[in-house]
This record gives C-alpha cells, structure tokens and sequence, in this order.
C-alpha cells in the first residue's frame, strides 16, 4: 500500500495541481497560500471521488468502471464552478474568479488526463455514453467494439474477485521518468512562485 501511495504523491494528477496552481496563481497576481495549493491539488484528485462508492457497491451492481457520479464532465464542470463561486464568496470575497478558475480548470485536468486512456472518455455524459479520443490530431467517437473488448477484458480480470487493494493498485501504474519530469516541473514552478511572491496567507 506504501508504493500505491508514493504512486498517487508522484502521479500525473499531483503534477496537473501543481502547474494548475502556478498557472492560476501567477495570472491572477496572488500571494502564495497554501491552502489555495492543496485546494488545486484537491480539484486535480476529485473526480476520482467515485472510487469509494464503486469500491463499496462494485460486487452487488457487478460494476466494471469507477466512472459513475463524478466523470460526467457537463456536470461535475457546472457543480464545482457554482460551488466554488459561492463558497469563495462567503470565504475570499475578493478573489472569487481566481477561486472558481482555479477549480474548475484542476477538475478539467482530472478528465483531460483520463481522456489520454485508450478507451477514450465520455466528454459529453450524461447527454451520451460515447467515448471520444483524440488520434492522429483527429478527435473521434472509440468504436463500440473496442470498447466492448475491454469491458470484456475487465470481467475475465473481475472473475479473479479482486480485492479493494488490488483495485486501486491495478489503477495506478508505476512511475515513469517522463511523469517524474513533470512532477519535477510543476513543483519549481511552485517553488519558483514562492520565491518570487514569498509566504503570504493574505489572499486579496
Ligand atoms: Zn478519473
């Protein structure tokens, strides 16, 4: 479980937050705060959410995805970008579109990384269930017959009644040095912001 964890901490997702938070924050002229860093970090991690109930519920509905409530990108984008705007109105008044732009785009990054899975993502659910992927420069619907491959693919694995553990495991994939160059970049992008802007807990 300790190398599952130290896959998650050096994960493409961990990346995604911390260039998200750079990017937000140095746009928008704030201060550096941490709270606002595991705020992005928390917005790149969210939609992944669904795991706890898939983990809970995935024997008794025989669910093959994790995807349920929280990868319906029309949604899950108009969700957090109301709930963001009105929790940043009550909490940081002055800075609410820094709030919001920093949320909804670490959740966007979520679904643009899982969109890079073979099997394409579902970019317009709850409307359709097609999956599109992008190839070749060209942006197009997975054929149902791939996707059926490996919906078929996953069941002969689940016959093998794999464990909560092996769930998770299975879907964090060892680290690669192009991820750990990532990481790197996004934490000196951080770093680099720190540096310039200093510790400030003072969000205006
Ligand atoms: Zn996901």
């Amino acid at each position: 479980m300790l190398f599952t964890l130290i896959r998650i901490f050096l994960g493409v997702d961990m990346a995604l937050g911390l260039f998200n938070y750079a990017a937000w924050t140095w746009l928008a002229g704030q201060p550096f705060n941490i709270w606002f860093l595991l705020l992005s970090l928390f917005s790149t991690h969210l939609p992944d959410a669904d795991m706890i109930p898939y983990l809970i519920f995935r024997k008794r509905y025989r669910l093959i995805s994790h995807w349920i409530f929280a990868h319906h990108p029309l949604l899950l984008l108009s969700l957090v970008a109301l709930a963001s705007f009105g929790a940043a109105k009550i909490w940081v008044p002055d800075a609410a579109g820094y709030t919001v732009g920093l949320m909804t785009t670490g959740v966007f990054l979520h679904f643009a990384h899982d969109g890079l899975h073979l099997q394409g993502f579902p970019w317009l659910s709850p409307f359709t269930f097609t999956q599109f992927r992008l190839r070749g420069g060209k942006f197009s619907a997975v054929p149902q017959r791939e996707l059926d491959e490996w919906r078929q693919h996953v069941s002969r694995w689940k016959q093998n009644d794999p464990s909560a553990a092996d769930e998770i495991i299975v879907r964090t994939p060892p680290i690669t040095w192009t991820q750990l160059l990532l990481w790197s970049a996004g934490a000196i992008a951080v770093a680099f912001l720190i540096f310039e802007r200093g510790f400030h807990n003072h969000i205006s």
